[in-house]
């Protein structure tokens, strides 16, 4: 789903244009919505779904668009952590850049100036107030706080923060807030202590349940950081090197899958495709001899990568990185069915990075980097945070290394 389907004001659509987004994650795509509509909102979604610009990108959107609105610390967001809360603050300044929304972060751990700034901002009133919630009622006690224009009350990490033991503080917190006024509770898990307070805190919420699966432990999972150009010699060579007996390939455009079948066909390498252009028939057809092992290896775009049942493919390509964890998991989860192992290949081109980089948040671990062979010259090196929406850069290349070598973990900042 695109972010213009959401009909957000201009100034927030150039704030999410900048920040390199361009299809909303499925935890946006269900939230957002209603938080348009003004519902309160119970969601599970863990870290990395994307979850902290679906509850940001409607606040924005409200406070930029409300006539009546007085700008007083209107939206509450309450988090476990100094780390989270900067991190969300970071996030809102990038999203909100073109529009004139303030914001604040609130936490523990600073120093006797950052509490006199803070007092400064929250008597004199930001838009948005980001919070851990000892720090907030530490304020809230001192009487300067003006809570009486608040809105919308956000729990981030709702779970963990129960663990952490704040519920008396966000009840605490919750006491002082006006009673009219929308909730969202966003929570990794749901067990039913935050039930219980969401009972207590929500009216009427929606439940929105986005868990992401993980892929099996035994799907030897690598990615290779190429220009787009080298992406086809790449597959030839891969093939080539290695004696696989069934290997799917995803590509994300029908386009990209017939031109690659194409060019593996003319390189020798028995290939075939499936896409929506095909009737059904042909599909059935090309599908059969695949399932047979006649076909050694098959070319597709998303339609087969979730649902279809193949036991002995051992090693699944995506050419192109797919749209999110969730279809990352579903094309991986190809191979290694049944008892075998698989191998799962992910090529990652520079405007692709980011992409790949939010997949790797979703895994909750970076996915190794393999050696791409010496003969196919310079490639990119990962830096996703530098902005990858830059194709034609070629600076910051990395000198091929030797082929043959195992992969170099990483973790990136
Ligand atoms: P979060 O789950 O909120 O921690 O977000 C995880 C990462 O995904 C962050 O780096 C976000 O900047 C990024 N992100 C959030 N929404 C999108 C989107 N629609 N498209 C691409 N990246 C996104």
């Amino acid at each position: 789903m695109k972010f213009t389907e959401f009909g957000f004001d201009d100034r927030l659509m150039e704030g999410i244009d900048a920040s390199g987004y361009e299809d909303a994650t499925p935890v946006q795509e269900q939230v957002i919505p209603h938080i348009m509509a003004g519902k309160d909102i119970i969601a599970s979604a863990q870290t990395g779904t994307g979850k902290t610009a679906a509850f940001l990108l409607p606040l924005i959107n409200k406070i930029i668009t409300d006539p009546g609105e007085d700008h007083t610390n209107t939206a509450l967001v309450i988090v476990p952590t100094r780390e989270l809360a900067i991190q969300i603050a970071q996030h809102m300044e990038g999203l909100s850049y073109f529009t004139s929304v303030s914001s604040i972060a609130v936490f523990g751990g600073g120093d006797g100036n950052a509490f006199v700034q803070e007092k400064k901002a929250l008597s004199h009133g930001a838009d948005v107030v980001i919070c851990t919630p000892g720090k907030m009622m530490a304020h809230i006690k001192m009487g300067y706080v003006k809570l009486d224009g608040l809105k919308y009350l956000v729990l981030d990490e709702a779970d963990r923060m129960l663990d952490m033991g704040f519920y008396d503080d966000i009840m605490f917190i919750i006491g002082h807030l006006p009673k009219k006024r929308q909730n969202l509770l966003f929570s990794a898990t749901m067990p039913h202590k935050i039930r219980d307070m969401a009972r207590k805190i929500l009216h009427a919420p929606v439940e929105i349940n986005i868990s992401i699966s993980k892929p099996p432990e035994k799907i030897i999972q690598q990615a290779f950081m190429v220009y787009d150009t080298q992406k086809i010699p790449l597959v030839k060579i891969l093939l080539k090197k290695r004696d696989f007996k069934s290997v799917l390939i995803f590509c994300s455009s029908k386009l990209s899958v017939k031109q690659l079948t194409r060019d593996l066909k003319r390189g020798g390498i028995p290939a075939d495709e499936i896409h929506s252009d095909l009737e059904q028939s042909n599909r059935e057809e090309v599908l059969m001899r695949f399932k047979s092992g006649r076909l050694p290896v098959l070319v597709a775009t998303d339609i087969l990568s979730r649902g279809i049942d193949i036991d002995n493919i051992d090693l699944v390509i995506n050419y192109d990185v797919p749209h999110d964890g969730e279809d990352y998991v579903h094309r991986i989860g190809r191979t290694a069915r049944a008892a075998a192992d698989g191998t799962a290949y992910t090529f990652v081109s520079v405007k692709e990075q980011r992409k790949f980089m939010a997949i790797e948040r979703l895994l909750g671990k970076p996915v190794p980097q393999a050696t791409v062979p010496e003969e196919l010259g310079e490639t990119p090196a990962y830096n996703p945070s530098a902005g990858s929406r830059n194709e034609g850069n070629r600076g910051g290349f990395k000198k091929p290394m030797r082929s043959g070598g195992s992969g170099n973990n990483r973790r990136h900042s």
